[in-house]
């Protein structure tokens, strides 16, 4: 099959965005990394920064990094793609995800959403976690590559 979105905040990313990621790309050819940059939401992390964090972590895979802003679904039609993927981690992801892609059938009839488990591994991690453990100086290694541990800590001491 051909290319899906995967959209997210990736504030930062985390070893269960790559997992999904990885996943994906057994099920599509590309997988468009669409980044989301709503101002209404206060991201930790710069545009910029999630770009690179990205970058540094997908390399050799067949991705596009891409940031969008407004409704979901526009920037899908944009693309000329109808499938966005989405994880499912512990049971409270469910209704948040589920009110998401009815709406977003809701306004497109042609988007369908393509939910991956995540891996037992990151069942419960998520950027909240990896940012409060690195605001306390704790060791990143377990839940994001060294590359993006690395950019944390860099923004954790400006
Ligand atoms: P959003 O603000 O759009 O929820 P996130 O970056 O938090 O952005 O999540 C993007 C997608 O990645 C969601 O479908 C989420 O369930 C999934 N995801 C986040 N963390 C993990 C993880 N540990 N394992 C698997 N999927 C994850």
């Amino acid at each position: 099959m051909d290319a899906a979105i995967y959209p997210g905040s990736f504030d930062p990313p985390t070893y269960g965005h790559i997992d999904i990621i990885k996943r994906a790309l057994k099920i599509f050819d590309k997988i468009i990394i669409a980044i989301g940059v709503n101002p209404e939401k206060n991201y930790t992390f710069s545009e910029k920064e999630r770009i690179e964090m990205l970058k540094s972590v997908t390399g050799g895979l067949n991705v596009e990094i891409d940031t969008f802003s407004g409704l979901l679904v526009d920037y899908a039609k944009n693309q000329g793609i109808s499938v966005i993927i989405r994880s499912l981690r512990e049971v409270s992801d469910f209704s948040y995800e589920f009110q998401m892609s009815v709406t977003n059938k809701a306004l497109s009839e042609d988007i369908e959403t393509v939910f991956l488990m995540t891996d037992k591994e990151y069942f419960y991690l998520n950027s909240t976690i990896v940012k409060n453990i690195a605001h306390k100086g704790g060791d990143l290694r377990k839940f994001v590559p060294s590359s993006i541990a690395k950019s944390i800590k860099k923004h954790y001491m400006k």
